[in-house]
């Protein structure tokens, strides 16, 4: 991986490598270049919970010239990939992967919850499927509690590798209200739950980052179960046009009948 880094650098095929280094004992994300690659000796692989294709995103939108290295690690980094080709936030002629997730396991982060959970929330060890075990009279309350602990610290977004919008629905004030904590419950998540239709690829990082505790996860797969259900639309797993993309581009997809 370092040799081929260095040949592509050395060679031009890119401009910068965006992977992971070991700084200090942590392994963070980190740009290698070619006037510095003595560096190249820190790469890491692994399967770090980063959003590098965020990175690439925001580098390719000052810099839409530069060719992008970019370490795959885990499966859902090529989804994200896909979803940023689909929204044209990325060119994939200026994308050049280095493909490790053979030599990475995938595994999820440990699920930490609160205690109480049970009794008034939601755990974030269920799946939508599990969801249909119980009354919508009895999951709204467990919803709202959960939307309730919400802090408004913007991490699921920030974190997101599929969240690139220049404005943000999220820091609207007509329609987000500034100033209250928890945001308005449940505008602010049900704002964010229908953006990430057609663009979640599951790869549970909104989650990890909420301090708050709320199984953002659930959410967005059970958005991402209507959207597979309304339209035959695999989210990340191709470069079929999204059923959403209806400013500029042709829709492709025609919802199917929900009875069927
Ligand atoms: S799981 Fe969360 S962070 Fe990952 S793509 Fe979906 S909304 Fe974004
Ligand atoms: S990360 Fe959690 S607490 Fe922060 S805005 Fe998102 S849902 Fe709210």
């Amino acid at each position: 991986m370092q040799a081929q880094v260095t040949r592509w650098l050395k060679d031009g095929k890119i401009d910068i490598f965006i992977g992971y280094k070991n700084f200090d004992g942590h392994i963070i994300p980190h740009c290698f270049t070619s006037d510095k690659l003595d560096e190249i000796k820190d790469l890491q692989s692994g399967q770090e919970h980063y959003a590098l294709e965020k990175v690439a995103t925001k580098i390719a939108a000052g810099y839409p010239d530069l060719t992008i290295g970019l370490l795959l690690a885990r499966k859902c980094n090529q989804q994200a990939l896909n979803v940023l080709y689909v929204w044209n936030q990325l060119d994939p002629e200026r994308i050049e992967i280095l493909d490790d997730s053979n030599n990475t396991t995938e595994s999820d982060a440990k699920v930490e919850e609160l205690p109480f959970k049970e009794e008034k929330g939601l755990s974030k060890t269920l799946l939508p499927a599990d969801l249909e075990e119980h009354s919508q009279a009895e999951l709204f309350p467990r919803w709202m509690y959960e939307f309730s602990k919400c802090i408004k610290c913007y991490g699921c977004r920030n974190i997101c590798p599929v969240c690139f919008c220049k404005e943000c629905s999220l820091e609207h004030k007509e329609l987000i209200g500034p100033g209250m904590l928890p945001p308005e419950v449940p505008i602010f998540h049900l704002v964010r739950a229908t953006h990430m239709a057609g663009r979640c690829i599951d790869c549970g990082l909104c989650e990890e980052a909420c301090p708050a505790d709320i199984p953002l996860r659930l959410l967005y797969r059970k958005v991402g179960e209507i959207v597979s259900d309304l339209f035959a639309y695999e989210t990340g797993d191709s470069l079929e046009q999204s059923p959403f993309s209806v400013l500029g581009d042709k829709v492709v997809l025609e919802p199917k009948p929900i009875n069927e």
